[in-house]
């Protein structure tokens, strides 16, 4: 399944995590993103690595 760059046009491979053209991040069907319990993300990628991000910015204003 050939994939296309979103941000501009170039032809992406599956093994593509970011465009060789732009270097916008890929999206990928293959990560898993699932909440940690405790108010956190966390994303599954497929070579193992989990990256947890518990600390995102509130929405909306804070004021
Ligand atoms: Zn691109």
């Amino acid at each position: 399944m050939a994939n296309f760059c979103t941000n501009c046009g170039s032809p992406l491979k599956p093994e593509y995590r970011f465009c060789p053209g732009c270097g916008t991040a890929v999206a990928q069907d293959k990560v898993t993103i699932r909440e940690d319990g405790k108010g956190g993300l966390i994303f599954d990628v497929p070579e193992g690595t989990t990256v947890t991000i518990s600390d995102a910015p509130p929405f909306g204003k804070t004021d």
